[in-house]
């Protein structure tokens, strides 16, 4: 790709079935983060944007509500065929607005398929129950009903994987959706727009809106026809959401932060876990949030395992997505990236020392692979979500001692083990504060499991089962017999 090729696409709203512009009529450019070119732009929106589409919404929930859930099942899996069509074309817009490497985005967009098509059957088995009484003029019974218009706000991390995983379940639950999408990445929220929208999805049951994120997210949080709000991002937007809520009683889904501790016990092969670690770490160049973060060795392995793990850093290819063999591309933004290599800066200066890998080019917005030691566990490169290619390792001998370390965090999302002692993995697997654990593994998530955090990273869960019923309402019908 060359640099300075301009605006490629503009990509518009879609509301009630229809690509539009937004009412202000101005738009904003979205930047390849891996050469700084233009790759699109978008219609900018704002809450007036957002009313027509909640209107729209609205009307749709009257019939979408109504349909079997076999009818809705039938649209998401054609989408879903749609998707895996298409994963390869519409995984080069994802690499060009966030760029991660294509393998990735690839995978994202059979992920994503893959959740339309699981919602789409799972939503077949909402069932309700019946309760015996404890009278006999009395009959009772729960069923599950969709909630109404669902909000959907994501971040630019997973673009594809975070909206269609909150799409898939609110729309088989036969609710409708207004989303918003990141800035940062429109093409993949657009694409995925479009597979629903050849797939037959009736107008008005999904709306997609970009542009300003307060204004829409007001009139999300104000507009009575919302009944829930869905969000994936920050723990600081999602604390302006909660206060917003607080006046409104609009319900949320929060998918928040992280600041994941492993704890790799003396007992592992040391080599493998080391190189499996820095892969692990770099994935989506540690913009992912149940990244590993914080390790914590066990001292008997430490200078092994940071002798590998350095060797396995300074070894990764930075590169441009589009390109073969690379395992690692920019972060999303210059002030995504001026931050981490502050981070980087200010663990170096409280007495850290970095080993740090190549990157390609002082052009686009590259942050080389670091691997930190001797790491004051006070500095932010600890405390805070890195949400960046950066590995602090510390050393630890107690494992009641490591637990407090790793649990020492407002974050509760994921956290990671690894150990071949039975004893010790469920010691920790237990210990841990988080929604999840992954023991001897660094995917603690699927399409079919709850995915959600503890403390302040997050409310309600996605995907699984759990994921479907956070769009549904329960029901009580109690029924007055006589004569039976
Ligand atoms: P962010 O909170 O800045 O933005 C997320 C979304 O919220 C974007 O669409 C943004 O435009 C919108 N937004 C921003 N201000 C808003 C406001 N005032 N009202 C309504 N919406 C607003 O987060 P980010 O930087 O885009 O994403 C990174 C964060 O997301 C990290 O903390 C990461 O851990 C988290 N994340 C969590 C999960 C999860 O499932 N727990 C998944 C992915 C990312």
């Amino acid at each position: 790709m060359e640099r300075g090729q301009g605006v490629r696409t503009m990509l518009l709203n879609y509301i009630n079935g229809e690509y539009v512009i937004a009412a202000s009529e101005e738009m904003q450019t979205v930047v390849n983060p891996a050469n700084e070119d233009v790759v699109a732009a978008i219609t900018w929106s704002n809450g007036a944007d957002c009313k027509l589409a909640i209107d729209a919404a609205q009307a749709a929930f009257k019939s979408w509500s109504k349909t079997n859930v076999y009818q809705r099942s039938a649209i998401l899996k054609k989408a879903a065929d749609i998707i895996r069509a298409n994963a390869a074309d519409y995984a080069e817009h994802t690499v060009s607005e966030s760029g991660k490497p294509l393998a990735e985005a690839k995978g994202e967009w059979m992920v994503a398929a893959n959740l339309f098509e699981w919602f789409a059957e799972e939503a077949k088995r909402s069932y309700g129950r019946t309760i015996p009484a404890n009278r006999n003029d009395k009959r009772m019974m729960t069923i599950w009903q969709p909630m109404g218009v669902v909000g959907v706000i994501t971040a630019w991390n997973f673009p594809v994987y975070n909206p269609a995983r909150a799409w898939a379940a609110a729309l088989a639950s036969g609710c409708t959706v207004v989303a918003k999408g990141s800035e940062f990445t429109p093409l993949s929220t657009f694409y995925l727009v479009v597979a629903l929208n050849e797939a037959g999805l009736p107008a008005g049951v999904l709306n997609n809106l970009f542009g300003d994120a307060a204004s829409i997210g007001e009139e999300m949080l104000a507009n009575a026809h919302v009944k829930k709000i869905s969000f994936t991002g920050s723990t600081r937007v999602g604390k302006l959401l909660m206060d917003g809520a607080s006046k409104t009683n609009t319900k949320l889904s929060l998918e928040l932060g992280g600041n994941a501790p492993v704890i790799i016990n003396h007992d592992v092969d040391v080599e493998a876990v080391a190189k499996s670690s820095v892969i692990a770490k770099l994935r989506n160049a540690g913009q992912v949030c149940i990244a590993p973060q914080r390790f914590f060795v066990h001292e008997k392995i430490y200078n092994q395992f940071v002798e590998v793990a350095s060797e396995a850093i300074k070894n990764i290819k930075v590169g441009y997505g589009w390109e073969a063999g690379t395992q690692m591309g920019p972060l999303i933004n210059q002030r995504q990236q001026q931050q981490v290599l502050k981070l980087i800066e200010d663990a170096e200066q409280a007495g850290a020392t970095a080993v740090k890998g190549d990157i390609p080019s002082a052009t686009g917005w590259f942050v080389p692979p670091t691997l930190l030691t001797g790491v004051d566990q006070h500095t932010e490169a600890v405390n805070m979500e890195i949400f960046g290619p950066v590995m602090p390792v510390i050393p630890f001998s107690d494992k009641n001692e490591v637990v407090e370390w790793a649990n020492n965090t407002p974050y509760g999302l994921a956290s990671y083990v690894w150990t071949n002692n039975i004893n010790d993995a469920f010691f920790f697997s237990e210990a841990l504060e988080f929604g999840m654990v992954g023991i001897n593994e660094w995917a603690p998530h699927g399409t079919e499991a709850p995915f959600g955090g503890w403390k302040q990273s997050g409310l309600g869960h996605e995907s699984g089962s759990e994921g479907l019923y956070e769009y549904m309402e329960k029901k009580l019908v109690s029924w007055g017999v006589t004569g039976i």
